[in-house]
């Protein structure tokens, strides 16, 4: 979690606010789990926009990750780009080890793992990127210029992660954190089960076995 974001949220694909793109998801949803009311509090969505961001939709988060460190006098180095854009490219979240070994492929030089894992520690402090702690795989923040607990629905399936954020768990959180003096560094909610793809998928199997 971090305290850094701005509060603009305006103007990218994934905000719950707005319709997301239909690039958000790597399943194709009926359109009735595609729609999206104002009112954060009493409409949670879910999206899945770790996978398959378009080439709009990158541009736009990496343009974000470059406003967000100038506003705040960090150097969004070339390595924490490349690093940022693996990420959002990868059809599936990704761990360490398979982003170590696709920066390799794009490097002539020995990538370090140290820089690699200090970029990562940096996106996910600035809120680019979340990681899961049950996987430790990494994938881009659906939000991430809006300051938000982080919740997920994690398919034991298919691996599918959908972010959800602005719930009401949001403020039972902040305020069970304020009654107890307690400062937040990061929260995780991580919620296993099986998505509505996979859910269908078994029941097909079931009716034509
Ligand atoms: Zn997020
Ligand atoms: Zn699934």
């Amino acid at each position: 979690m971090t305290a850094s974001h701005s509060s603009s949220d305006t103007d990218y694909a994934c905000n719950p606010k707005v319709t997301p793109l239909p690039d958000c998801s790597h399943h194709s949803m009926p359109d009735s789990d595609v729609s999206v009311k104002d009112n954060r509090d009493s409409n949670v969505q879910a999206l899945s926009c770790h996978s398959q961001v378009d080439s709009t939709v990158l541009e736009q988060r990496i343009a974000i990750a470059k406003q967000t460190c100038q506003s705040q006098g960090i150097r969004f180095t070339p390595l924490r780009e490349q690093v940022y854009r693996l990420i959002l490219q990868a059809p599936t979240p990704i761990g360490a080890y398979d982003l170590l070994a696709q920066l390799q492929k794009l490097s002539d030089k020995t990538v370090a793992p140290p820089t690699v894992y200090r970029s990562l520690d940096f996106l996910l402090e600035y809120g680019f990127i979340h990681q899961l702690s049950s996987s430790k795989v990494f994938f881009p923040c659906c939000q991430p210029d809006d300051k938000h607990v982080a919740a997920f629905l994690i398919c034991q399936q298919c691996g599918d992660v959908q972010e959800f954020s602005h719930s009401p768990l949001d403020s039972v959180i902040q305020q069970v954190a304020s009654q107890s003096q307690f400062d937040i560094q990061s929260s995780v909610i991580e919620l296993l089960g099986y998505c509505q793809q996979c859910k269908e998928k078994s029941a097909t199997k079931r009716s034509i076995g």
